[in-house]
């Protein structure tokens, strides 16, 4: 066969997409009705479609592009470690250098005595293993009965059997036999939707009280670990009240649970901090990374263990791992990448500098007759959307506002992503307070027009 172009017609690559090319959570014939839209290049914070549009990336990818587009020093690093050694496993007793150079750098970066790092391709392979890391630590500590994890309704841990099991999406669940037994899930700290009888705060503490009770009822000699997004992301930017984390942190040591602390989206920069759990003061017995560990330029992941966990499991053979855990390209891509936001002082000057600028911004939003609620930390965000502020309502038909809202982000070139109802934005963090001007023009303008066609099609 003939191999396409980024330069042959979109038509034609549409055709031969929707011909041969399953996508993920996409509902495959209505995608060939349309057509696929045709990223073809990318640099800085812009894609280039096929018919040569010029797209701002208001989603950083799918959360991960940190370092934006276009960075050649990561091709450089690719090429170099293909040429010296493409590939070696890392299991029975081998290393190589990028492997135990990136470990060495995550256990540098990473708070407390997150010290030991075990490799996976993605995050939902981190998280994978990090459900039988948290049943076999207790296996060996002599507590072989602590094997249920407790998560929360609407996190997103992955899509894997295992990762997609401790997430808790019901849409995920009702396909393919999850979740599977030994995961226990309690509601979400999401006031808007669901805490308005309460102030935040109040609902805070409820939302992280509900751990206790879950502990209590399952019987705390039989819980091995709380899983938990610091922000939940794909859920729709749940930015949790103040007083959620704490009480979660007082609650898991009371009951000497391990707190395995998802930080695919929020880890790198994305909160302000390099980790979610530095800016909510989380003591996390192991951490999930993926994503903005490579800026999404490798696939890789990882899960971080304290000295606590490392020095039980290491007391056996943990078997598990994956062909590609620790790839050398990936940890060598890894490692440039983790030096670019170090060196050029990315994640300072989200903190400091265009995140404060950001949050202004989209906070100017609030004002829409269509936004009930903004919620934003560093660079990840999102508007809740709503037919009546006052009341909080929701529309009748859940996701259909937010949808026609995300198409009219396309139609302006600019990337958002709609969940159900609250439109979320998660930029890569090198966005210029420029473009963070541009991103929230297109996004009010959407909204406006968003707003148009819910009247015009009777949906308020
Ligand atoms: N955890 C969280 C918090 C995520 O947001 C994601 C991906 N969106 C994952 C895990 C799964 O990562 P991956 O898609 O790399 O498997």
């Amino acid at each position: 066969m003939t191999l396409l172009t980024p330069n042959s017609p979109t038509a034609e690559l549409q055709a031969l997409d929707a011909a041969h090319h399953l996508h993920p959570f996409t509902h495959g014939a209505g995608l060939a009705e349309k057509g696929a839209r045709v990223v073809t290049r990318a640099e800085g914070c812009w894609l280039t479609d096929s018919d040569g549009n010029r797209i701002l990336d208001g989603m950083a990818g799918l959360w991960c592009v940190n370092i934006g587009y276009g960075r050649s020093e990561l091709a450089d690093a690719a090429h170099r470690q293909m040429l010296e050694l493409p590939f070696y496993n890392t299991f029975f007793q081998t290393t190589h250098v990028p492997a135990l150079n990136l470990a060495a750098k995550l256990a540098e970066l990473a708070p407390g005595d997150l010290n030991h790092v075990f490799f996976a391709s993605s995050g939902s392979e981190a998280n994978d293993t990090n459900l039988r890391l948290v049943r076999t630590y207790w296996q060996e500590k002599g507590q072989p009965e602590r094997q249920v994890v407790i998560s929360r309704w609407n996190a997103y841990h992955g899509s894997s059997v295992g990762s997609g099991s401790l997430g808790g999406m019901k849409g995920m669940h009702a396909q393919g036999g999850m979740p599977i037994p030994g995961i226990h899930h309690i509601d979400q700290p999401n006031w808007w939707s669901e805490g308005g009888y309460a102030t935040p705060e109040a609902f805070g503490l409820e939302r992280a009280q509900a751990l206790e009770t879950a502990i209590l009822e399952i019987g705390p000699e039989k819980v091995a670990a709380f899983i938990a997004e610091p922000i939940q992301g794909a859920g729709g930017v749940i930015v949790p009240p103040e007083t959620y984390w704490p009480e979660i942190q007082r609650i898991a040591k009371k009951y000497g649970i391990l707190l395995i602390v998802d930080e695919v989206i929020c880890g790198f920069g994305r909160t302000g901090n390099w980790f979610g759990s530095q800016t909510y003061d989380i003591q996390p017995d192991i951490m999930t990374v993926a994503k903005g560990l490579s800026s999404g330029y490798q696939p890789i992941g990882a899960s971080i263990v304290t000295d606590d966990v490392a020095k039980v499991i290491e007391n056996t053979e943990f078997n598990h791992g994956y062909t590609y855990s620790g790839h050398p390209v990936a940890c060598a891509v890894a490692l440039e990448n983790l030096r670019i936001l170090e060196e050029e002082g990315i994640v300072d000057r989200v903190r400091d500098e265009t995140g404060p600028y950001l949050k202004e911004r989209f906070e100017s939003l609030a004002d829409h007759p269509l936004v009930g609620e903004v919620k934003i930390v560093g660079m990840m965000g999102s508007l809740a959307l709503t037919p009546d502020k006052v009341t909080r309502a929701p529309f009748a038909e859940p996701g259909t506002a937010g949808l026609i809202c995300r198409e009219r982000c396309f139609a302006n070139n600019l990337i958002m992503r709609h969940v159900y109802d609250r439109m979320v934005i998660s930029p890569p963090l090198v966005i210029s307070k420029d473009e963070i001007d541009t991103l929230v023009e297109r996004a009010r303008k959407s909204l406006d027009e968003a707003l148009e066609q819910l009247k015009a099609e009777g949906h308020m």
